[in-house]
């Protein structure tokens, strides 16, 4: 489902990925973790495209799209329709509500009519448990219900992986719950994911791989159960005994 090769991305001179492979099947989720300016957001963005990597390649769902050549938008499109992101900051339109915020992406993006649309949006607010807020703005909303619309804003479009880039470190935390039990529903019912999160409790019950990442590199990749209780590089270890 996930195919990376030789992924380099640069920021002017500086270097932030630095050569990233990571292969991934249908249906699994991989956790990223490391420490800050490790380039985890730099990875996801990459993978959706956001940021346009310095070379090597990207494949999603068969999607290919290889940076050490010129690369067409119409390869772009095709790579970025697979994935749908997951953002820290909601994002959500401020002046739409819930439901609206959903149907935007197939309205405006894939043309689908307001009514269909409506129904689809509906449909996956009630699953991120969202049903009685349909018509709720973003003021109105708790950040863990905005997290939720946001979630159900990814979905909308049915990507085929889902990105979450740290979606609960904007959080008060008792409001990290229902945003990730939502995130482990997705995962039980089969989504491809990848997430760069620092709640490692998610790591140990929702991964089946886990990636340490440090300086743009991946350092290591092994089971949860593995690298939180047996870590095989030092670094991870560090990392580790640092943050519990
Ligand atoms: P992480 O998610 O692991 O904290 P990031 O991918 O956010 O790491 O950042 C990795 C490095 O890339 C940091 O040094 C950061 O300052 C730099 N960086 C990220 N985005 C940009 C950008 N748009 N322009 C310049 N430097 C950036």
């Amino acid at each position: 489902m996930i195919s990376i090769q030789g992924l380099h991305k640069s920021f002017g001179e500086l270097e932030v990925l630095k050569g990233i492979d990571l292969e991934l099947d249908k249906g699994e989720v991989v956790v990223i973790i490391g420490p800050s300016g490790s380039g985890k957001t730099t990875l996801l963005r990459c993978m959706n495209i956001l940021e346009v990597p310095t070379a090597g390649t990207i494949s999603l769902n068969g999607q290919k799209a290889d940076f050490s050549k010129r690369v067409s938008k119409k390869e772009i499109d095709a790579v970025r329709r697979q994935s749908g992101m997951v953002f820290q900051q909601y994002n959500l339109f401020p002046h739409k509500t819930a439901i609206e915020n959903v149907m935007e992406g197939p309205v405006i993006v894939q043309k689908v009519p307001k009514e269909t649309a409506r129904k689809k949006a509906e449909q996956l607010l009630r699953k991120v448990g969202l049903g009685d807020k349909l018509d709720f703005y973003p003021f109105q909303l708790s950040g863990g219900q905005q997290q939720r619309v946001g979630i159900a804003r990814a979905l909308a479009l049915e990507p085929e992986v889902m990105l979450f880039d740290e979606p609960t470190s904007a959080l008060d935390p008792e409001l990290v719950g229902e945003v990730l039990q939502v995130m482990k529903d997705l995962a039980n019912e089969g989504m491809t994911m990848v997430v760069v999160t620092h709640e490692m409790r998610f790591a140990q019950d929702a991964a089946d791989v886990v990636i340490f990442m440090d300086q743009g590199k991946v350092v290591e990749r092994s089971g949860p159960s593995e690298i939180f209780t047996n870590p095989k590089e030092e670094r991870t270890r560090q990392f580790l005994n640092l943050i519990s």
